[in-house]
């Protein structure tokens, strides 16, 4: 294969598909993911609205990919405590599977895809060498969006990777009949989780939980009969759905420490730049988002108009007014949402002045781009 590229992308999830399908318009792109199309991927599987109308521009039309547009929340914390309210831009159902592929396909038509796994990237004389397991590779721009957390960080020793993570995440998609346009949020002991329909009809239930709170329980199952059935609503879902797959898709050591969006010269895109708490719902748009950051303010300096310093200090810049103000309220909410007395009175205050809900949602998310 051909070892010398403008750009080699380390990821092929959200972020790093987006960069791969804007930057092969003008540049020699080479994406790597070790995993092939389609696949599962954990989340929750709502995506806002405030993407859809740049993902029509790549030439992906969601209102054709699915029907299920996610327009209202139901919060609970038990069967008595729970508030409605909807959602200020609304979204879209729609698993990964599907969504990954379709932005996949479009990556393909002009970027190189490697299936492989890159293991190290350093830069020297002005260009980076990047090794995979099976290449040595070399490109002008190296962009990481490796997702939550990689060996790439460990290797590169990046500040988060020291901190601990004690969160985990589950996900399974079942057959259930709920309302089409609804997403809930389930709150439960040291955790929550999130239920909505996908394209195919299908409910995903994707949750969140402290490992300190999971660690006392034998396996997934016993999870969700002890702790997550204590809310009245997770208990009749798990007595009516019938599970689609075998077995959940599980995750750990997720972690929400800050990270910074360049590093080592490489740009940072998505998760792998900061990882927002997932009840906030707006991941995905951020990952879509900030390639489409790294493609305005890095073109530039392929094009020769500025220098490489100055592009990536632009996408520090942009990267941090864009997204760190949902990022410090997405801390608060789940800070608010983990302890029990908090949730009660937020709840309270919630049912007297119901309009707040939306304003916390609006504040966690951005205006469609
Ligand atoms: C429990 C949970 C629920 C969530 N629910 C939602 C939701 O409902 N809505 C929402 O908007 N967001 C949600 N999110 C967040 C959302 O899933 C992420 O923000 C989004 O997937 C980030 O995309 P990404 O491109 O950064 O990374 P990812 O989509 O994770 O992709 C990373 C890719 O990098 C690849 N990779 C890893 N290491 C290497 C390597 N060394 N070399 C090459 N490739 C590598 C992986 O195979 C993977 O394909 C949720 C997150 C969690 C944890």
């Amino acid at each position: 294969m051909e070892k010398q590229y403008d750009i080699i992308i380390a990821g092929g999830g959200l972020s790093g598909l987006t960069a791969a399908i804007l930057f092969s318009r003008k540049n020699k792109v080479l994406l790597i993911d070790p995993d092939t199309y389609p696949r599962h991927k954990m989340c929750g599987e709502y995506l806002s609205n405030e993407v859809t109308g740049f993902l029509k521009e790549l030439g992906i039309d969601l209102d054709l990919e699915t029907t299920m547009n996610l327009e209202s929340l139901k919060f609970t914390a038990s069967r008595d405590k729970q508030i409605k309210c909807e959602l200020p831009q609304g979204g879209k159902g729609i698993s990964r599977y599907h969504l990954d592929h379709l932005l996949y396909q479009k990556a393909i038509e002009k970027a190189t895809f490697l299936q492989d796994k890159v293991i190290d990237a350093n830069f020297k004389d002005d260009s980076f060498e990047v090794k995979t397991i099976t290449q040595e590779l070399s490109c002008r721009l190296f962009l990481m969006a490796t997702g939550k957390r990689s060996l790439l960080d460990k290797k590169l020793d990046r500040n988060f990777i020291q901190q601990k993570s004690p969160w985990l995440a589950v996900k399974m998609h079942y057959k259930f009949d709920m309302e089409t346009n609804l997403v809930e949020l389930h709150n439960f002991d040291g955790g929550y989780a999130g239920v909505s329909k996908v394209e195919d009809g299908h409910v995903n239930l994707c949750y969140l939980a402290s490992y300190e709170s999971f660690k006392r329980h034998k396996n997934v199952d016993d999870f969700n009969k002890e702790i997550l059935s204590k809310n009245e609503f997770l208990k009749a879902f798990f007595k009516q759905a019938t599970p689609v797959w075998d077995q959940p898709i599980t995750i750990s050591q997720i972690s929400f420490e800050k990270k910074d969006p360049v590093e080592n010269n490489i740009i940072m895109m998505g998760d792998t730049a900061g990882l927002i708490h997932p009840l906030c719902g707006n991941g995905m748009a951020m990952a879509i988002h900030s390639a489409k950051i790294a493609y305005e303010e890095l073109q530039p300096f392929l094009e020769g108009h500025i220098s490489r310093e100055q592009a990536l200090e632009k996408y520090a810049i942009t990267w941090d007014k864009t997204f760190q103000k949902r990022l410090k309220m997405g801390r608060l909410l789940q800070g608010i949402l983990l302890n029990r007395t908090y949730t009660k009175l937020g709840l309270w205050f919630l049912r007297r002045f119901p309009f707040l809900l939306s304003t916390i949602i609006k504040s966690t998310h951005g205006k469609p781009i």
